[in-house]
């Protein structure tokens, strides 16, 4: 049987904010076209990992190897073009450009969003845009002004701006917080969706939705791993139930 190909691998990973370890000597390793959600009580180091992955912030100490990269010492430009995409927990899209316009200034052309608005909408572009936006289930609404889209397809136009720029590794932070049980649903679909030619990081909250996405589970605690596995032994693990399922 082939080994399973290594996409991130991530080896002691420390960060200090004054003293206190917010990541501790954490390990962490994602394969090719896995899904992988993060679960974890408030304050577990969940969304720091994923600022360390992206380069927000600087670890302390330790490596993380995307393909055959050491990310630490790249800053975030640098990262997202190695094709490492990162949502955050707040949308931020343009509220007041169409859903089109969106996803056509996040196509990488190394421009901001100014200069991409005066640049000439190729081709090429517009066959990614309307390819993202059936991905995402927008299609229907590609002239649309963003701001008047629904919570739940603000957070899809979101993933489309950063699916346009087709990153080999794309995390979300709790992607599902203030959907609709019909738009977390269409989300967990979606997510299958996407991680077919991609690995994925998700940290999420939501028990069910973990269930239906995630092929590994990772259970952090203090900045470190508490418990790692397929989501039924996670779930029975009694460490896990007694520092975050129990509560
Ligand atoms: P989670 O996402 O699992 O809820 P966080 O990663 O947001 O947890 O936070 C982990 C810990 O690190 C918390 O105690 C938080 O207060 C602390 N922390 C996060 N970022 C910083 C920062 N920039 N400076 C100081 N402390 C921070
Ligand atoms: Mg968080």
């Amino acid at each position: 049987m082939s080994k399973a190909e290594l996409v991130l691998s991530i080896e002691d990973l420390t960060v200090s904010f004054d003293g206190f370890k917010a990541i501790d000597a954490l390990n962490l390793y994602v394969d090719k076209g896995e899904l992988r959600v993060i679960i974890g009580p408030n304050g577990a180091g969940k969304t720091t990992l994923l600022d360390l992955i992206c380069g927000k912030t600087k670890a302390s100490a330790g490596r993380i190897r995307f393909r055959d990269q050491e990310m630490t010492k790249l800053n975030e430009h640098e990262i997202v073009r190695c094709g490492i995409g990162r949502k955050f927990q707040t949308p931020s899209i343009y509220e007041n450009l169409s859903v089109f316009k969106n996803l056509e200034v996040s196509y990488p052309s190394g421009r901001g969003v100014f200069g991409a608005l005066a640049f000439r909408c190729t081709d090429e572009i517009r066959a990614r845009v309307d390819e993202v936006a059936g991905e995402i289930g927008l299609r229907e609404h590609l002239t649309m002004e963003a701001g008047l889209l629904s919570h739940g397809q603000k957070q899809w136009l979101e993933i489309g701006m950063l699916l346009m720029q087709d990153p080999e590794l794309l995390m979300l932070d709790e992607p599902i917080a203030g959907m609709s049980v019909r738009e977390r649903e269409l989300t967990a679909e979606l997510l299958e969706r996407i991680c077919r030619n991609r690995s994925m990081i998700v940290i999420e909250h939501d028990m069910e939705f973990v269930k239906r996405i995630a092929h590994k589970v990772t259970v952090m605690h203090q900045g470190k791993i508490l418990a790692e596995g397929p989501m039924e032994r996670v779930q029975a693990d009694p460490k896990v139930i007694d520092v975050y399922l129990g509560h």
